[in-house]
């Protein structure tokens, strides 16, 4: 029996992961937790809001599952890390933002990190058993989003219906304004950074409009090994909860019977210069990660409330990182200061706009 953790057990991902721990009599839920909506009944321990880690010190789980949105999933990632308990982590924004002290967490608590995002699910099984040194590069493929094409004219007058209609996953309103302006791909740029300990140059983004290819990791020899499939989130949650056995999930394997076109294109770091300042922050360091990840979540609020256009979530992260401290942050409490910075900085370059 595996002890689950469910965190964000009614969002996308926390809906979806109750369908696998359902299907599987190995997984037990014991805990689940939502932020606002209600979820009695759900497992033996649940908890709506507040403070995340009673609810895991409560339940002591064998894996937390991290799905919560945001900033939010903090404190959690970083109990279930530094309690050496294994940690299936979907809330990426946590790893953008605490880096250093999630890693330092996980050397003192000696548990798993586990991805679900799909690129780095699928990135972390091509790197499986491979020595570090043999890795060149890994390409990270976008869908490109909703608005793939576009020139940075065109996404002027856009509004949150047109960029919360994404072709190929369906998630929760924040990861999918994030896939339309690309800021997605910056913090899973960053996030493959932490996991994976490689340089910001041996990270690649590319835009593959089928979502078909998760990622692909290059090798010193030329050798090139990439992760395939219907873009559907069972598959990494499932290979996150039962690793390592890679139980059988619903989803069916990729079918080349009527032929597969893949496409690749470079991305339009004019249209969606998320990207680049995600980058661009990741390769600062400190707490530039930290603040570009809170800026971002309060220009995605303030968009998706109709305050904000479409290009002006850029405008309000690029202002927030020109003005922001940025050094390292020695523990949780100097971290939580970049943030709420940084979230300052963000406030007032709305206000002024
Ligand atoms: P969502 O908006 O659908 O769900 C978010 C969940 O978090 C909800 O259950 C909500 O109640 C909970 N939550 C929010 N604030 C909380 C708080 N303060 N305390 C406790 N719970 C809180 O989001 P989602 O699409 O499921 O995404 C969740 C995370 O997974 C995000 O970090 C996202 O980037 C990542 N992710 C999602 C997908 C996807 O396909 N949906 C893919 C890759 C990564
Ligand atoms: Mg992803």
């Amino acid at each position: 029996m595996k002890r689950i953790a469910l965190l964000g057990a009614t969002g996308s991902i926390g809906r979806q992961a109750l369908e696998i721990v359902a299907a599987h009599p190995e997984l037990e839920l014991v805990a689940a937790a939502s932020g606002s909506q209600p979820i009695d009944g759900l497992a033996p321990q649940t908890q709506v809001g507040g403070d995340l880690t009673e609810l895991l010190e409560l339940s002591q789980p064998d894996v937390v599952l991290n799905a919560v949105v945001g900033f939010a999933g903090l404190p959690a990632t970083l109990w279930t890390l530094e309690r050496g308990v294994d940690l299936a982590l979907a809330n990426k924004e946590s790893l953008v933002a605490a880096g250093e002290l999630a890693l330092a967490a996980q050397r003192r608590g000696g548990g798993r990190l586990i991805p679900v995002d799909s690129e780095h699910s699928a990135a972390f099984q091509c790197l499986e058993g491979r020595a570090h040194e043999t890795v060149d590069s890994i390409v990270l493929t976008a869908s490109g989003g909703p608005f793939r094409g576009r020139s940075r004219a065109e996404l002027a007058d856009v509004t949150p219906e047109d960029a919360l209609a994404h072709p190929t996953w369906d998630m929760g309103p924040k990861i999918t304004t994030d896939s339309a302006t690309l800021a997605n791909k910056g913090l899973e740029v960053i996030e493959a950074h932490f996991l994976f300990g490689l340089d910001y140059d041996a990270i690649e983004v590319v835009v593959h409009p089928t979502s078909t290819v998760h990622a692909l990791v290059r090798f010193r020899d030329g050798g090139v090994l990439a992760h395939l499939g219907y873009p559907d989130m069972r598959v990494p949650i499932s290979f996150a909860l039962t690793y390592p056995e890679r139980a059988a999930t619903p989803v069916p394997a990729l079918d080349l019977s009527q032929g597969l076109t893949l496409e690749f294109e470079p991305p339009d770091l004019d249209a969606f210069p998320l990207l680049r300042l995600a980058r661009e922050a990741g390769e600062r360091g400190g707490t530039y990660p930290c603040a570009f990840n809170a800026a971002n979540e309060v220009a995605v609020a303030a968009f998706l409330e109709r305050r904000l256009p479409f290009l002006g979530i850029a405008d309000v992260v690029e202002t927030a990182l020109d003005a922001a401290d940025g050094s390292d942050a020695r523990d949780l409490d100097e971290l939580v200061e970049a943030d709420a910075q940084a979230r300052g900085l963000a406030e007032r370059r709305l206000v002024a706009a």
